[in-house]
């Protein structure tokens, strides 16, 4: 059995400023757009067909970024039109400029079912605001009515404005198989879930690429997070399913090409990291829920950081997911006490 290396490599010395590519492979071109967050940048790919290019993932909404592409058409595409635009998953900096990208060219917008009906669902819950199925979700983790409010004050940046384009009112589906001719190139649809419902990797055994969307990044970790949406949701398990898929499917001399973070070579260490930081972060929760726990008193020890705002609600979605995952091997159980949900390790 080959040893896996022991750290990853990142084989380009620099990253794509503001309307640069970097080719990393023949016809597969590398760029970035800016994000409003401190994770400051989304990676996104050009492949280049026969007839025109394919957008893999397409940036956030708002003027900044068009004005990025429209620079990017002057100069990168060589007289070929865009021909169709994929979207890796749902979420607003990888969709928010679809609807730009497919009405400048007409062309169309591919996705896996899953991503593009939750993300046709969610544009409506942002102008929609809270519900009582959300405040009852904080209210039974633990989260104070005060902390509740100022939370629901908080217009997240990802809230579309009147001016935005919204995602095509029209698709074609990618489905776990399908497989894509681009130029001399063969991409197969890779699905991964967790993060997302119905996540897009796109590999390509030839150039010894993969596409990974926020499916698998580098350096920082995906949020995997149980939404009041859904509140018993568990998809940390479709998390940890996955990454043991790609794990087995994935050569390690395959470039991986993330949303976020650079390029790397070392996909099974990278997987086997990220299952080991899920299964550690289930060993703080079992090891502090030895007397029963609200959820949100799990946060200081599964986060180093203080949380505010927009972050609690992503990080106890997360410390839940953990908690669901634990629940089904049999090793938490839940009871309410008045308004909350105590959690406590099965001895
Ligand atoms: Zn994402």
């Amino acid at each position: 059995m080959n040893q896996l290396p022991s750290i990853l490599e990142y084989p380009f010395a620099s990253t794509p400023g503001p309307g640069e590519t970097i080719e990393v492979a023949p016809g597969v071109h590398w760029l970035r757009m800016p994000l409003p967050m401190s994770l400051n940048h989304i990676n996104l790919y050009l492949l280049e067909g026969d007839e025109g290019w394919t957008i893999v993932d397409t940036g956030i909404r708002g003027e900044e970024t068009s004005k990025l592409w429209e620079q990017i058409f002057a100069d990168k595409l060589a007289d070929k039109p865009v021909d169709q635009i994929i979207c890796t998953h749902m979420h607003p900096d990888h969709t928010g400029q679809a609807g730009f990208l497919s009405d400048y060219w007409h062309a169309p917008l591919l996705m896996s079912y899953g991503e593009y009906y939750q993300a046709r669902v969610m544009s409506f819950m942002m102008q929609e605001g809270g519900s009582w199925h959300m405040s009852d979700f904080f209210i039974r983790a633990g989260v104070a009515m005060e902390t509740l409010e100022a939370m629901r004050d908080s217009r997240s940046s990802f809230t579309p404005s009147a001016d935005d384009k919204p995602l095509p009112k029209s698709y074609i589906r990618l489905s776990e198989g399908d497989r894509l001719n681009i130029g001399a190139n063969e991409w197969q649809v890779i699905i991964g879930n967790g993060h997302s419902p119905e996540h897009v990797c796109l590999y390509c055994e030839k150039l010894r690429l993969f596409i990974s969307g926020d499916q698998i990044l580098p350096v920082i970790t995906s949020n995997v997070s149980v939404h009041p949406t859904e509140p018993l949701a568990n998809p940390l398990l479709g998390w940890l399913e996955s990454h043991r898929k790609l794990m087995g499917l994935i050569p390690d001399d395959t470039l991986i090409l993330p949303a976020h973070n650079e390029p790397f070579y070392g996909v099974k260490l990278r997987l086997q990291q990220l299952i080991d930081h899920h299964e550690e972060r289930m060993q703080i929760v079992l090891d502090q829920c030895t007397t029963p726990r609200k959820a949100i008193e799990l946060l200081p020890h599964l986060f180093n950081r203080k949380l505010e705002d927009h972050a609690i609600f992503m990080a106890l979605g997360e410390g839940i997911a953990h908690i669901h995952c634990l629940q089904e091997r049999g090793l938490v159980r839940k009871t309410r006490k008045g308004d909350h949900f105590l959690y406590e390790t099965v001895t």
